[in-house]
């Protein structure tokens, strides 16, 4: 089913109420009405960075390609440093206060669903959060405000002060291993859980896209929202097709309604 109308909203509504243990996957376009924008939708940071120069490997290897990484992190700060968890992620928030929630897994590496208030301990980052910088080699942490603040006045990331290894910001790059107990975490609550709401996510990127499918298998509901079509629509339950916030937030209110 695909639309975003009173009905198909109403069915979701329902679906959460008969819920017991739900699952809230996201990927960056949760974030985009907070203004960070996604990677890959027109004015994203894909349009002006080569995803390819920015691997694991070319990082390690090259001062040139960590410089223009560290360019590209400026950026993502800059852009992110001021935001706010926006209605949608206030909604998923709201969700896990009436125990509708046992998890939150996420692309995302923003924080806001923290922000919002999801606990710390139920959110599964799958690729990271951009708020720790750490030695790739000792694994010591470093505030990324002062990396940033050196950043904007024009000096050169330092080696780590402890051992001399690479600093980096805690995300996983393109090339780089996902944190394994994260993601074994995830596919354990997609195994466990009757009902995975996917919100603002391609669903492109492995082996993330993968989880949505690996709920369906195990017998969950699956409801996408997403403003755009994503390949795992054909196998989900409900799509719904709408920007995140406004569908989240008509779906807390149906929800309201419904328990009177
Ligand atoms: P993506 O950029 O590949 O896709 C975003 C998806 O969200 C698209 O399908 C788009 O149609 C949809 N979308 C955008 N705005 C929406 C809105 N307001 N309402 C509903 N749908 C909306 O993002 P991805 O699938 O998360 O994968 C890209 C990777 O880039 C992520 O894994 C993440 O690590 C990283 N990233 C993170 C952030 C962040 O933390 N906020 C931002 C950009 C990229």
């Amino acid at each position: 089913m695909t639309a975003m109308n009173e009905e198909q909203l109403k069915i979701c509504a329902r679906w959460i109420n008969e819920s017991r243990k739900g699952v809230v996957f996201t990927g960056a376009g949760i974030s985009t009405e907070s203004g960070i924008p996604d990677f890959r939708s027109p004015g994203g940071l894909w349009e002006r960075f080569d995803p390819s120069e920015l691997s694991f490997q070319n990082f390690q290897s090259s001062p040139r390609s960590r410089r223009l990484y560290w360019e590209f992190y400026r950026e993502n700060w800059r852009l992110s440093k001021d935001v706010k968890p926006n209605r949608a992620h206030l909604a998923v928030a709201d969700l896990e206060k009436r125990g509708k929630l046992i998890a939150v897994i996420t692309q995302n590496i923003d924080g806001l669903h923290q922000a919002a208030g999801n606990t710390a301990e139920k959110v599964f980052e799958l690729h990271g959060n951009m708020w720790e910088v750490r030695c790739l080699s000792c694994n010591a942490l470093y505030p990324w405000e002062e990396i940033f603040n050196d950043l904007e006045k024009g000096k050169e990331v330092e080696k780590c002060g402890h051992c001399g290894g690479l600093l980096k910001p805690a995300t996983v790059s393109f090339g780089q291993s996902l944190p394994v107990q994260t993601l074994r975490d995830a596919q354990e609550y997609c195994k466990i859980c009757d009902l995975l709401i996917c919100i603002g996510s391609s669903l492109v990127v492995y082996p993330a896209a993968g989880l949505p499918e690996l709920a369906k298998s195990s017998g969950a509901r699956l409801v996408i929202i997403n403003r755009e079509n994503t390949p795992v629509d054909r196998v989900a339950d409900l799509v719904i097709r709408g920007e995140a916030g406004k569908v989240m937030s008509k779906i807390l209110r149906l929800l309201d309604a419904e328990n009177g």
